[in-house]
């Protein structure tokens, strides 16, 4: 019986996102959410392992109140036990907050209940910095495999698992003992349809409420503003770059070409003045 943790986010949904023209920030209110893509697939990953080798699937998300429909649609999809982590204490954690309030989780959950495998999604599509299950892991002193395209074997028995990691030239092929933790992409699996009575169940359930204090102590001097060394100096959207002109060497001819572009470079006033130096 294997138990995999998936930490899930609930994000804004990124096609509903509005900034607020005064601060820069985000509008966060009103806005509709959903439970980070990446992370919908990593708890698939886990729905499949589950029905192959037997065991359960435990889900934590550090968040507000609200996160509490994140965690039902991950029992939707075949979770067995959803944790919210919410204290006003972790308001405006970072980064690296976030990876010690949820390797502390893990850490006290593992202790009760041994863990196998422990799923993050590659990024959340709203801080999208791809730091959190990296920074994770590292707390927990666990091996870490990024990038996670597929699990081909999980051998509870031996202690290890085989994986697929996605590079950019390709994909490598990873033994890792375990428990370890892997952050996936989309790839690591199909987001199933939910049969009845697991859509049923999951809109029944409320999942554990952990705060800074129960059912232990955070280091309060580690978590919120307090634990979050991040500077925030300026958001915004980027501007929008004029696209490229396109010019077709076969077209007219490599002279023609380099003409064209030593004339756009000299209208250019910063190459220009460079060339003057
Ligand atoms: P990534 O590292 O891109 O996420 C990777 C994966 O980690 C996710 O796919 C998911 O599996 C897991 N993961 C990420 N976050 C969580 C989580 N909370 N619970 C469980 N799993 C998770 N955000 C707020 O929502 N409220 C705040 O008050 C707030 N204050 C901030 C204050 C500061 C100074 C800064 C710098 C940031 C603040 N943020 C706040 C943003 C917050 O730091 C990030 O959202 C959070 O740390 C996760 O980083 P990320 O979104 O880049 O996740």
């Amino acid at each position: 019986m294997i138990h995999i943790l998936v930490s899930i986010k609930q994000v804004p949904d990124t096609t509903n996102i509005r900034i607020d023209p005064e601060t820069g920030s985000l509008i966060r209110k009103g806005v509709p959410t959903i439970l980070n893509p990446y992370d919908a697939h990593a708890v698939a990953a886990a729905a499949e392992w589950k029905q192959k080798l037997g065991g359960k699937i435990t889900i934590i998300t550090m968040g507000p109140s609200a996160a509490e429909l994140a965690l039902q649609e991950c029992v939707e999809m075949g979770a067995d036990r959803g944790i919210l982590i919410s204290d006003r204490l972790f308001a405006g954690s970072d980064t690296l907050a976030t990876s010690y309030v949820l390797a502390e989780a893990i850490r006290k959950i593992h202790q009760d209940d041994p863990i196998d495998l422990i799923l993050f999604g590659k990024q959340a599509i709203d801080g999208d910095t791809a730091q959190v299950g990296p920074g994770a892991a590292v707390r927990l002193g666990l091996p870490l495999i990024t990038y996670a395209v597929h699990i081909r074997e999980m051998n509870q028995e031996q202690g290890f698992a085989i994986v697929d990691r996605k590079t950019e030239t390709g994909v490598e092929v990873i033994k890792v003992s375990l428990p370890a933790v892997l952050t996936c992409e989309k790839e690591i699996a199909d987001i199933p349809y939910a049969p009845l009575p697991q859509l049923i169940a999951s809109l029944r359930y409320t999942p554990e409420l952990w705060t800074a204090e129960e059912p232990f102590p955070y280091d309060v001097d580690q978590i919120g503003l307090k634990g979050s060394p991040t500077w925030v100096a300026k958001t915004g959207t980027p501007e929008q770059h004029q696209p490229g002109e396109t010019i077709s060497v076969t077209d007219v001819g490599l002279a023609k070409t380099i003409d064209t572009v030593l004339d756009m470079m000299l209208a250019d006033s910063s190459v220009a003045s460079i060339l003057e130096n």
